[in-house]
């Protein structure tokens, strides 16, 4: 059988186009070729990845799959494909959060610009990425965190139809390198929204200053101040309210990499792990032949394949998007604070089973270790998503409605509607085809149908004992809530992706084995928080089940994850 799990080694996307599969080659084989040595040195010198930029700048890596066709200047490899940017997120995960970062920034970047109708703001993002540059995203702020809707970047008009900027931003990175900075700001003397404006800075334009690097690591996350900085016209991308829904639909595009980043930093883990852990020798036994160094490998296997499940088939969704069609808008919050999330309980599992081995200077494992925390906390924390998953739960479970059926999408498009993704607000409103449909396919796999019954208690639960008004308004109670909610809403997509892709129905319910523990552990958590009402608790304690236990099944996904061991090591 065929590995679910990506391997430089035999990888070959035979979906994509020839010009896509080379640039995805290049990449894999500038890693190998410059080593494992390299790699993890690099990394704890934490020394600037100059050399990844000089390669992507060689190779037109961004600028191919950064560029929308409409800016393309006809050039047929250019275009927006959701599906490579995947592809080439959970390759740069592979060999490093330092590589995938600053791929990702230069995504941030380009979000209000190709948003934007400015032609020379388009036009100049177009041939610096041309030019083998890289782009920044300066929202965030030292003093105002995930409140974006203050800003101390302010505006003043020169009196000649342009601006002086002057103010800080926090957190940004390629600040240091970046060619377009798109900066959010507002125009001074104009309160609210109407105040609100995008507009691109040059990090080598004398007025712009970098202050310093932020982080203790290989990426470059900068604090740079603007003083006076001359904006014209040509520089302005958006005004209004229209710049903060560019500030929001540009982290909807962003944060939908970080999934793909950690499944990457997950799966180079992963067989650094088996292979380490299945090769040690104690006491005359491989360390996995203890049930416990196989229950947690199962378990990371099985989480690690149910997040690529999840996040393969809502590039579907987001592929497929439309005015009409805004169910992304649950699903992408999804991939960013359930897969990232999954992401580091796979980091840890393995880890535990490592021990030692994830503090050395020459593992893998060790930079996994540091990079996993980074990815739920990027482009808004797990609470934040969490809270924006909750605006879609009434409507999900409880108002379905028909959508004609989304294919597998890894064709060839240009995702040009997530440039004109519109008004971010109205996601209470969004509707979604039947979730129990997709449960009710796989309902001859035992964890499916067990997970099932869960997933109808949680619409129960709201049915009979929904939150209280006063529960309504305490997030400790309602994030809770969100995570049982998140697990069916998880679920839902890794079942259409199991029957798209023809997965192993034995795989499958191992990964339903860890969603029952999962669900029943939330439901605990519900149980014990202060305001849970006494039909709530009876309601929660009701939830615990032990998953079906099958004995053949776990030695049948046991077999698959021992023969990872020794698939894959990355060169010297
Ligand atoms: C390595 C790194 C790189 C980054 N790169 C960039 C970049 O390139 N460009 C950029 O603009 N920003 C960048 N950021 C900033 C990042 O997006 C912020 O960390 C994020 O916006 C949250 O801000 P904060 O970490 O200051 O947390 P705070 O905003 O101070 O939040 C504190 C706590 O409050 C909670 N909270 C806040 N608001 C809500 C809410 N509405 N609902 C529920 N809970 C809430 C949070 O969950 C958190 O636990 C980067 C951050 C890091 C760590």
């Amino acid at each position: 059988m065929t590995s679910l799990l990506f391997n430089p080694s035999d990888y070959d996307p035979r979906h994509f186009d020839a010009e896509t599969r080379r640039l995805l080659r290049a990449t894999i084989d500038w890693f190998e070729q410059r080593g494992k040595r390299t790699l993890v040195e690099k990394f704890h010198a934490k020394e600037f990845h100059a050399d990844f930029l000089e390669f992507a700048a060689k190779e037109n890596l961004f600028a191919t799959l950064l560029t929308p066709a409409a800016d393309a200047k006809g050039d047929p490899d250019k275009r927006w494909d959701t599906a490579r940017v995947a592809a080439l997120s959970e390759i740069l995960g592979f060999y490093g959060l330092s590589y995938w970062y600053p791929w990702q920034v230069t995504i941030l970047g380009l979000g209000p610009v190709w948003q934007s109708a400015n032609p020379a703001a388009r036009e100049r993002a177009a041939k610096l990425l041309a030019d083998g540059g890289v782009c920044a995203f300066g929202l965030s702020e030292k003093d105002h965190g995930a409140d974006i809707y203050a800003t101390d970047m302010v505006l003043t008009p020169d009196g000649q139809g342009g601006y002086r900027a002057t103010g800080g931003k926090y957190y940004i990175g390629n600040g240091n390198v970046a060619g377009v900075v798109s900066v959010f700001g507002r125009i001074e003397g104009v309160e609210g929204p109407d105040g609100y404006v995008f507009f691109v800075a040059d990090s080598r334009h004398e007025n712009y200053h970098l202050v310093k690097n932020v982080v203790p690591s290989q990426i470059f996350v900068s604090e740079f101040r603007l003083e006076d900085y001359p904006v014209t016209a040509d520089d302005i991308l958006h005004t209004g309210p229209a710049a903060f829904d560019a500030a929001l639909n540009t982290v909807n595009v962003g944060k939908f990499n970080l999934c793909f980043g950690g499944i990457g930093i997950a799966e180079h883990a992963f067989y650094e792990a088996i292979t380490h852990a299945h090769n040690r020798i104690l006491y005359g036994h491989p360390v996995t032949d203890f049930p416990h160094v196989k229950a947690q490998f199962v378990d990371a296997y099985a989480r690690l394949v149910a997040s690529k499940l999840f996040c393969d088939r809502a590039v579907d969704y987001f592929r497929s998007a439309n005015p009409d069609d805004r169910r992304y808008l649950l699903f992408n919050p999804v991939t960013k604070m359930k897969a990232t999330t999954e992401a580091e309980k796979i980091i840890a599992l393995l880890t535990e089973v490592v021990a030692a081995k994830s503090f050395e200077a020459d593992s893998y494992l060790t930079v996994a270790a540091t990079d996993i925390r980074g990815l739920p906390k990027l482009e808004g924390t797990v609470a934040v998503n969490l809270a924006l998953i909750l605006k879609f739960m009434p409507n999900y479970l409880f108002a379905p409605t028909e959508y004609p059926p989304v294919p597998t999408r890894q064709d060839a498009a240009d995702d040009e509607f997530l440039f004109r993704q519109g008004p971010a607000r109205g996601l209470g409103k969004v509707q979604f085809h039947d979730w129990r449909e997709a449960y009710r396919t796989f309902v001859h796999v035992p964890n499916v149908e067990r997970f099932a019954l869960q997933a109808e208690g949680l619409a129960e639960l709201l049915m009979t004992a929904p939150p209280s008004a006063e529960q309504q308004k305490d997030l400790d109670f309602l994030l809770t809530l969100g995570e049982l909610f998140t697990l069916v809403v998880y679920g839902q997509l890794i079942l259409e992706q199991a029957e798209l892709t023809g997965v192993d129905p034995l795989v499958l319910d191992q990964i339903f084995d860890t969603f029952v523990r999962d669900f029943s552990g939330y439901a605990v958590a519900l149980h014990g928080k202060p305001s849970t009402t006494l039909p709530q608790q009876q309601w929660a304690v009701g939830q615990i089940r032990k998953p079906v236990v099958d004995a053949e099944r776990f030695a049948h996904v046991w077999s698959q994850v021992e023969n990872l061991s020794g698939a894959y090591e990355m060169r010297p």
